[in-house]
C-alpha cells in the first residue's frame, strides 16, 4: 500500500458512497463499504428500474438528471463508470452546442456534456464499478449501527459497529447514508450535537417516466412550463425512457389529486410544452404511477463548529452533509464532488487525522452553504409568488436578481451564445451558482434584454381555476 493508504470505512452505497470508495482506491487506501439495502442480480439499467428495489433511497425511482458536473468528475477520476453507461447504452448530451450552430460552438463547450440517464442506471454503473475493482471491499447486505468513538478529548471516530456485533476499526470513517443517515443521531446520543440549518422547500414532486413510442421527444429540448401555481419539467432517461415532473405548492389541498395517475395526465396535457411528451402517440406510454414526495426540504448540517470539527475522524459526504430541493437537480453532483474532495484530502500526505478532518470541511463548507443559500432563496421566492405575496424587505436584492434572470437572461440567452454559456454554467455547477453576474458583460446584457421584456406573466398553460375545474372529476 502507498505510504498515504488508510484505512477507510464508508457507510452507504450509494452515489456519494460509491463514488468515494473508486476515487479513494486510486489513492492506494483500503477501503469497505458498508451497505444495508439488498442488491437483486440485475441485467441492465433498464432492468434495475424495475427489479432493484431501494428501500432506502425513497428517490430511486423519481426522475432524476445527471449534471455536466456529474460527468466531468466521472471522466477525470473514474471512466470506467461512463465506460459501463456507454456499454448499457447510456447516451451523453451536450445541452448547449444542441442549441448552438456549428460556427459558434467551442472546443471548451465540452465541458457541459451530461448523462442521459434515471438513478438506477447511473447508479448501477457506479455499482459495477466498485464490484470490478479487487481493492474495494463490499459488506453488503449490512447495516452501520453505530460509531465506534474514543473520547480524550475531542471525539475521534475510529470505526464502525455493525448489526450483530461485529465492527470494522478505520482511521477516517466516510458517513455516505443519505439524508436519513443515522450518523447525527449515534453522535447526540454521544453527547455530540450537530447544528443543522433547515428551510422546508415548499414542494411536492409528483414525477412520472414513460418510454418514447416510436420517435417521440426523448432529447428534444426538455421544456418546462412555470404555470405561476405549479411547474411542469421533462428529465431526459436512458433505454428510450424520459421523466415529466410537476412540482406544486404543498399547501395548495386542492392539487393533492395529482398523486392519481388520470388527474397528472389530464394537468400535463393540458400544458402546451409538455402535451406531446405525455401523448401516446407522439410522446410516450408511462412506465410507472405517479411517484410522489413530499415534505422535502433544504438542509444543512454543521459538523465543524466555530472553525472545529465536532469529531475527528468522521468526514460527511452528499445528502448526509446537505440537501437542496431536487428541482435544481445538484444532488448527485455535489455527492461527487464530495467524493473527490475525501479523496483529495487523504492524499495529503504526513497529516494527522484531526489535521485531515478539518481539511476535509475547509474544501466543501463554502459550497455547501453557498448551494443551501441559494436553494432556500429560490425556493423562498417561488413561494412569494405562489401565494400572492409581497417579497419582504431581505428578499429583495435576491427577487431583483431572480427578474434580471427570468426576464433579462434567459430570453436574451436564446440568442447569445455566451449568455447561454453563463446561464447553463450555472445549472450544469460548472461554476459557482451566486457568480452568475459578477461578469459585468452577463449583468449588462441580461439588464438590456430586460429593459425590452414586458413585465407580468407569460402564459405557459392553463390559469389556476381552468386547472381546478380539469381536475375537479376523476374520470
Ligand atoms: C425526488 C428527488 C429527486 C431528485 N432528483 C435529482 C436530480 O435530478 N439530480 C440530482 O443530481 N439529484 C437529485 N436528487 C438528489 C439525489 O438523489 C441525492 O442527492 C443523492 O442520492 C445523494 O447521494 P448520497 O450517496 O448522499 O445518498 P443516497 O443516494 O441516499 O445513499 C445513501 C446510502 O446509504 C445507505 N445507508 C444509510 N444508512 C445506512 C446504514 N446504517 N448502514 C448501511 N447503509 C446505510 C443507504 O442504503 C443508501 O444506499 C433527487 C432527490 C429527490 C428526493
Amino acid at each position: 500500500m502507498d505510504v498515504s493508504g488508510r484505512r477507510v470505512a464508508v457507510i452507504g452505497a450509494g452515489v456519494a458512497g460509491l463514488g468515494a470508495a473508486l476515487f479513494l482506491a486510486d489513492g492506494g487506501h483500503e477501503v469497505t463499504v458498508v451497505e444495508q439495502d439488498v442488491m437483486p442480480g440485475i441485467g441492465d439499467g433498464d432492468e434495475a428500474f424495475t427489479a432493484w428495489e431501494r428501500r432506502s433511497v425513497p428517490q430511486w425511482r423519481f426522475a432524476h438528471s445527471f449534471s455536466a458536473r456529474s460527468r466531468g468528475i466521472l471522466e477525470a477520476r473514474a471512466p470506467q463508470v461512463l465506460a459501463h453507461l456507454k456499454a448499457d447504452g447510456i447516451e451523453m448530451f451536450n445541452a448547449l452546442t444542441s442549441f448552438l450552430p456549428a460556427e459558434a460552438q467551442r472546443p471548451e463547450d465540452a465541458a457541459f456534456t451530461a448523462v442521459l440517464s434515471r438513478r438506477p442506471a447511473f447508479e448501477l454503473a457506479l455499482r459495477r464499478s466498485v464490484e470490478a475493482d479487487s481493492r474495494i471491499r463490499l459488506v453488503t447486505p449490512a447495516r452501520a449501527e453505530g460509531l465506534l468513538l474514543s473520547s480524550e478529548g475531542r471525539p475521534r471516530v475510529e470505526g464502525v459497529r455493525l448489526t450483530g456485533g461485529a465492527t470494522l476499526a478505520a482511521d477516517i470513517v466516510l458517513d455516505c447514508g443519505g439524508r436519513r443517515s443515522p450518523v447525527t443521531g449515534w453522535l447526540a446520543s454521544a453527547g455530540v450535537d450537530v447544528p443543522a440549518d433547515r428551510q422546508a422547500c415548499e414542494f411536492t414532486y409528483y414525477s412520472r417516466y414513460l418510454r418514447a413510442t416510436g420517435d417521440g421527444p426523448v432529447t428534444s429540448g426538455f421544456p418546462r412550463a412555470d404555470l405561476g401555481y405549479v411547474i411542469c419539467w421533462t428529465f431526459p432517461g436512458d433505454h428510450g425512457t424520459y421523466g415529466v415532473a410537476i412540482g406544486g405548492p404543498p399547501w395548495d389541498k386542492e392539487f393533492k389529486v395529482l398523486r392519481h395517475n388520470w388527474a397528472w395526465e389530464r394537468l400535463a396535457g393540458a400544458v402546451p410544452a409538455i402535451a406531446g411528451w405525455v401523448d401516446p402517440v407522439t410522446g410516450g406510454v408511462p412506465v410507472q404511477d405517479v411517484q410522489v414526495m413530499a415534505g422535502l426540504t433544504n438542509q444543512r448540517r454543521h459538523f465543524v463548529v466555530d472553525g472545529v470539527p465536532l469529531t475527528a475522524g468522521l468526514l460527511v459526504l452528499g445528502d448526509a452533509l446537505c440537501t437542496t430541493n431536487p428541482f435544481f437537480g445538484w444532488g448527485a453532483s455535489i455527492a461527487l464532488t464530495h467524493a473527490a474532495a475525501a479523496a483529495d484530502t487523504l492524499a495529503r500526505r504526513g497529516e494527522d487525522i484531526p489535521a485531515l478532518t478539518a481539511a476535509y470541511y475547509d474544501s466543501v463548507e463554502a459550497e455547501a452553504a453557498s448551494l443551501y443559500r441559494s436553494a432556500s432563496t429560490m425556493d423562498r421566492l417561488r413561494s412569494y409568488r405562489w401565494r400572492g405575496e409581497t417579497v419582504p424587505d431581505a428578499d429583495v436584492d435576491a427577487a431583483e436578481e431572480e427578474d434580471l434572470i427570468t426576464r433579462g437572461l434567459i430570453p436574451a440567452a436564446t440568442k447569445d451564445p455566451d449568455l447561454l454559456r453563463a446561464l447553463m454554467r450555472r445549472m450544469a455547477l460548472l461554476e459557482p451558482v451566486e457568480t452568475l453576474f459578477d461578469d459585468p458583460v452577463v449583468r449588462a446584457k441580461a439588464e438590456a434584454a430586460r429593459a425590452q421584456t414586458q413585465a407580468g406573466a407569460v402564459t405557459m398553460g392553463p390559469s389556476r381555476e381552468e386547472a381546478l375545474a380539469l381536475l375537479a372529476a376523476a374520470p
